[in-house]
């Protein structure tokens, strides 16, 4: 079991995750669409439990965000659905249309609204990134809250009716000012923080100078691949990005220069 508290999650893995067998009685209120999928061929569920609810014996209990790193990445997953779902069953208790009290639904994993019909299905929300490369160089911004040095790649949320392609276009002119093409996928990840889905791009420079967005943007640059500043953490979906473009840059380039 995948115990949340204020979305916290135990991180004792033995303890936090038993085996909750399909044919025996699941915890009381917990239904099938609580279930979160399986964790070495075990059925994993999530539930809530009171604030001040002392931890399984063995185990604490620990902001799922401080687990990144920590958790094996399928833990990590299953926990951050638990969060994601925990948190949406949470926020939609009422119906948002007309404020009637919702109804979960048995074999579906949606809250419906008896009064007016309106269906709340978890919601997730997608965010692009951007790494924009001019050369041998690659832009990288830092914004007002990063830590000290440290640069990444753009990034915004996409927008109600627009395609991830026209997003990333719009975020990197919005954020510097420039205007890119050639974008390629490079990967997705999850961040269950409330509910976000990070996909990643890499994409060339097509014009433009440097104009970092106020207030957004604390500054920006282009950085030459082999000499780039301090970066995003190596378990990053950004580090993961940064890192796979500028070696494929550098292998271009040669290893010296
Ligand atoms: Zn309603």
């Amino acid at each position: 079991m995948v115990a949340l508290r204020q979305a916290r999650v135990a991180d004792h893995q033995s303890a936090v995750v038993q085996q909750v067998v399909a044919d025996q009685p699941v915890d009381e209120g917990a239904h099938p669409g609580d279930e979160l999928g399986r964790l070495g061929g075990e059925h994993c569920f999530a539930t809530e439990v009171a604030a001040d609810a002392a931890p399984l014996p063995g185990a604490s209990w620990e902001g799922l965000r401080t687990l990144f790193s920590v958790l094996d990445d399928r833990l990590f997953a299953i926990a951050g659905r638990a969060l994601q779902l925990i948190d949406w069953d949470r926020s939609h208790q009422f119906c948002g249309r007309c404020g009637a009290r919702t109804e979960p639904r048995l074999h579906e994993r949606v809250r419906v609204c008896p009064a007016c019909g309106l269906s709340a299905y978890p919601r997730v929300a997608p965010a692009v990134m951007a790494l924009v490369r001019r050369g041998r160089e690659l832009l990288l911004g830092r914004g007002p809250h990063f830590p000290a040095g440290m640069y990444s790649a753009l990034a915004g949320f996409v927008e109600p009716g627009e395609s991830l392609e026209q997003c990333v276009e719009r975020e990197v002119a919005e954020e510097v000012g420039v205007e890119v093409a050639k974008l390629r996928y490079f990967a997705s990840q999850p961040w269950p923080f409330p509910h976000s889905l990070m996909v990643a791009f890499t994409c060339e420079w097509a014009g433009g100078e440097l104009r970092p967005q106020a207030g957004e943007i604390e500054d920006a640059g282009w950085f030459d691949v082999f000499q780039l500043p301090k970066l995003p953490s190596k378990i990053s979906i950004a580090r993961s990005l940064i890192d796979a473009f500028a070696g494929q840059i550098r292998g271009e380039f040669g290893t010296g220069a």
